[in-house]
């Protein structure tokens, strides 16, 4: 039997997620200072280290023994397993959430992504009741996450899809600059925080930027 590979289809499959993934911990990396700048506004200044930690546990999630979704299911408890705040909690709910979507085969069309997204969602929204406006992580990820369904329902490609994922994580993380926090630490600094970016969802930004960037080495 030929093998048509990934690349050819359109789809992703575990290679493309981990270069995905590692590009998301590189731009994690490059900007943890400006992180733990952002939670020392707003929380107790940790926020950067957490997201290093986080992004080792990222950077090395692939396993050939598994499948894609339960790739994406360990990459979710290592960064669960991460000892850090709220964040990686978070995180790692998304990311193992994402595993919970249901495949043909090995790899994902755009549709599965924004289902594998989506999947991801539902779990972070079972763990906080914080949602849009409140001046979360949830700002920047909510926004990415529908782009890409947007864009899987428009019948855009993956790379598209990305594209319009990152902006749309970009814009929401910047719109937290102008809210006052209601959840995490933040919450008790009330107006304080108003007049900088929160830093969750700046990492948010940063991963699906990633995303975008690790999906265009596969191109080339
Ligand atoms: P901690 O707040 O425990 O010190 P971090 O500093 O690593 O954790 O992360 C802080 C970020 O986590 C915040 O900027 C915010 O985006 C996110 N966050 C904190 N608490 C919550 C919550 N209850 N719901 C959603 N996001 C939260
Ligand atoms: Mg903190």
């Amino acid at each position: 039997m030929i093998e048509i590979p990934i690349s050819m289809t359109g789809n992703i499959g575990k290679t493309e997620l981990a270069n995905m993934f590692a590009q998301a911990a590189a731009c994690i990396r490059s900007e943890h200072q400006r992180l733990t700048e952002l939670d020392s506004i707003g929380g107790d200044g940790d926020h950067g280290t957490t997201m290093l930690r986080a992004a080792e546990q990222m950077e090395d999630w692939i396993d050939n023994t598994q499948s894609l979704t339960d790739s994406l299911k360990a990459a979710g408890w290592r960064v669960l397993g991460v000892d850090g705040g709220a964040s990686s909690s978070l995180l790692g709910t998304f990311f193992a959430g994402m595993g919970d979507v249901v495949l043909a085969g090995d790899a994902m069309n755009c549709n599965d992504l924004a289902q594998s997204l989506q999947a991801g969602l539902r779990a972070v929204s079972r763990q906080t009741k914080a949602r849009g406006g409140d001046k979360t992580m949830m700002d920047a990820l909510v926004p990415a996450v529908d782009a890409v369904s947007a864009a899987a329902g428009a019948g855009k490609s993956i790379p598209e899809a990305l594209d319009d994922a990152a902006l749309a994580a970009k814009l929401g993380a910047d719109s937290t600059r102008d809210l006052v926090a209601r959840y995490g630490r933040a919450r008790s600094l009330g107006e304080r925080t108003r007049g900088h970016p929160d830093a969750g969802a700046t990492s948010i930004a940063l991963i699906f930027r990633g995303f975008r960037e690790g999906l265009e080495k596969r191109e080339r």
